[in-house]
């Protein structure tokens, strides 16, 4: 069984056109036949609702809340933004923070405005004792600081790091996660930094509804999907992909305190 670490189940293509089944049907069936949790990542305050009735409704979906740096220019203030977010933590479903960090990709805020709600994003990560989902879009370099002063746990998601970032962060204890960008034709690299990440800091996502491994790519992704990246990480890493579900379910479960 396999324990998505990065989803999105509230995301609008869920109800759209793409699917055949509701997007409830598809989570039973993923539960029955191959999935054993799934973190479920809210982007904003606005979502945060239908992240946690998810958690609520079912018992192996998990909650990360948090303010994606591709939103935090929507809130007015600031210190209001993160009194919302510091209110909905304060729930049993809640396992980590997230997802948070830095998107100099499309750049939808400002920079310094991602900056600062990074940094406090993270500081309230450490006060709660949960780990920090980390979004990094072409912006290796901040947020390897950031995490450099960063007292809890990371968990890089979608891993675009370099193996040598890799190693760094693992030595500090930090996870890294890999979605279907490691299937991707060109992603040498990815699969290089998939290679370095000891077996008790690797996890597996799919960042549904994007991010499809091939032979979807480009397609709705989800949870069932997840199999082709643990076949690729097992190849990259000369292990069976039983080992790689069975040790990154373990860590997950490790992580956000399950079972
Ligand atoms: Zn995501």
């Amino acid at each position: 069984m396999i324990f998505d670490t990065h989803a999105h189940y509230d995301d609008k293509r869920f109800f759209g056109e793409e699917m055949n089944v509701t997007r409830d049907e598809l989570l039973v069936l993923l539960f029955e036949t191959s999935v054993c949790g799934i973190l479920n990542c809210a982007t904003c305050i606005e979502n945060f609702e239908q992240t946690l009735d998810l958690s609520h409704r079912y018992a192996n979906v998990y909650a990360a809340l948090g303010i994606h740096p591709s939103d935090c220019y929507r809130y007015e203030s600031m210190p209001d933004a993160l009194a919302a977010l510091e209110n909905a933590l304060d729930n049993n479903d809640v396992r980590a923070l997230g997802e948070i960090g830095l998107d100099y990709h499309y750049d939808f805020s400002p920079r310094d405005k991602q900056r600062e709600y990074f940094d406090a994003q993270l500081r309230i990560a450490e006060k709660a004792g949960i780990p920090a989902v980390i979004h990094d879009r072409d912006a290796h370099g901040d947020v390897f600081e950031f995490i450099r002063n960063f007292k809890g746990t990371a968990i890089i998601h979608s891993c675009s790091e370099s193996a040598e970032t890799v190693r760094q962060l693992c030595k500090k204890g930090h996870y890294v996660s890999f979605s279907g960008s490691v299937t991707f034709k060109n992603a040498h690299s990815v699969r290089e930094a998939a290679a370095a990440v000891p077996d008790e800091l690797l996890l597996v996502e799919t960042d549904c509804p994007y991010m499809a491994p091939v032979p979807f790519r480009g397609k709705l992704n989800h949870s069932g999907y997840i199999k082709y990246i643990v076949d690729c990480l097992a190849e990259v890493r000369g292990a069976t992909p039983e080992h790689i579900e069975r040790i990154t379910e373990q860590n997950a479960k490790r992580l956000f305190k399950v079972g």
